[in-house]
């Protein structure tokens, strides 16, 4: 890490391409001999070379915009592995996604369908869809996302899904493919995606009984990882075995839909001790990374531990904060820190997942570098923005 701070410069979000390809034959391994397609949800990170890891890897996709699909092929994907979630999907994303041949669309609502069938039919092909099952199960996760209650805009409600599927075979250029849902992210402990997913295996049955071909069940995404050193991440084998059964005698083919549980412990966002100073009795730590970096304390009031690079020793208990100008703009508060003297290195980690993506320019601040490290070589996989990245595109 000190090597790739004095190369690269601060702050910079690093990967492990090794921690990437463990988590991902982690879920390979717990699928064992159901036919499954692990789509990774690119939103957690969509760089490129992480994209390209995965593809690989032979991963599948699940993209929430046209943005991500042109990532996904940029970076060599498989249209036909590659499905398409969301809750406000625009015509021109629609005709992208039908034009690149992707395997289908998570349908959040009727008039998506409508709209669906509509440009499938003025483009003479033919879309498949899943309807994304609003299951009214509650993920005990950070209200911001938790996305499986009747109250969240997700999905369409279990109790009338089957009205739509029925409703669904009026429009001529479409057919229903599959079942899904995703009832929220962080998980820690997985019973909430197990009921979901039993809710939606127990529809599907009686959907396919009814005469629907369904051909795929989507687990969606969300399970946790450990930001807290406290916390255990849930066994991804063990959520696998709690349904296995179920969803071999579903006939089925399986999809789930991970982003945080591939990519949030492989990153690590490195900064540099700027100063440090005292307010009163208070202790502060003026690193260079700031919230535009990684937002998710000020979003989520989310722990990330602070590691050392430099030194270990020397601990004191101060708040990390960074140079933008809001109080929110903190990675930790009264904590216990080591090794964070003024030109010392410090990580922050378990930023691979939902970091770089929602990072900004807010005061005018150039975003990270990016470094992947495979094995004991490193390179730069995005460069740091410059100022004139910064106006690119305005006009006076
Ligand atoms: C965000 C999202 C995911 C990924 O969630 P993680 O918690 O990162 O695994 C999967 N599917 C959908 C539809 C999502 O919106």
């Amino acid at each position: 890490m000190r090597d790739v701070a004095r190369a690269a410069g601060t702050p910079t979000f690093v990967y492990s391409a090794t921690s990437i390809r463990d988590a991902y034959r982690d879920y390979d391994f717990a699928f064992g001999e159901l036919p499954h397609t692990i789509c990774y949800a690119v939103k957690a990170n969509s760089t490129l070379a992480v994209l390209r890891l995965l593809v690989e890897l032979g991963a599948g996709f699940d993209i929430v915009s046209g943005g991500e699909l042109y990532r996904v092929l940029q970076a060599g994907a498989d249209p036909a592995r590659v499905v398409f979630s969301g809750v406000g999907k625009r015509a021109h994303e629609i005709e992208y996604a039908l034009l690149s041949g992707i395997h289908s669309f998570n349908c959040e609502s009727e008039s998506e369908l409508g709209v669906l069938d509509e440009i499938a039919g003025r483009l003479g092909v033919r879309a498949r869809f899943a309807l994304r099952i609003n299951p009214d199960v509650d993920a005990s996760t950070h209200p911001y996302i938790s996305t499986g209650l009747t109250e969240h805009k997700f999905g369409i409600g279990i109790q009338h899904a089957e009205g739509v599927y029925v409703r669904s075979r009026h429009y001529r250029n479409i057919s229903a493919e599959g079942i899904s849902c995703h009832i929220g992210s962080q998980m820690l402990d997985p019973a909430p995606m197990v009921e979901a997913a039993e809710k939606v295996l127990h529809l599907a049955a009686h959907l396919i009984g009814q005469g629907h071909d369904l051909r795929h069940l989507d687990l969606g995404g969300g399970l946790g990882i450990a930001y807290h050193p406290g916390d255990a991440a849930p066994d991804k084998k063990q959520f696998l075995d709690s349904l296995r059964d179920r969803l071999a005698a579903s006939g089925l083919a399986i999809l789930i839909e991970p982003g945080r549980s591939i990519v949030g412990q492989a990153g690590m966002l490195l900064t540099e001790v700027l100063y440090r100073k005292s307010n009163g009795a208070k202790q502060f730590v003026i690193v260079d990374a700031a919230m535009n970096d990684l937002i998710r304390p000020a979003l989520y009031q989310s722990h990330h531990e602070i590691l050392p690079v430099d030194r270990s020793d020397e601990i004191s208990i101060v708040d990390v904060v960074g140079p933008v100008c809001e109080s929110g703009d903190f990675f930790a508060r009264g904590r216990a820190v080591a090794g964070a003297r003024v030109g010392d290195y410090m990580a922050l980690a378990a930023a691979g997942a939902y970091g770089f993506v929602q990072s900004s320019n807010y005061n005018s601040r150039p975003r990270a570098a990016e470094v992947l490290v495979d094995g004991d070589r490193w390179r730069v996989v995005r460069e740091r923005e410059s100022y004139a990245d910064l106006v690119r595109g305005e006009t006076m």
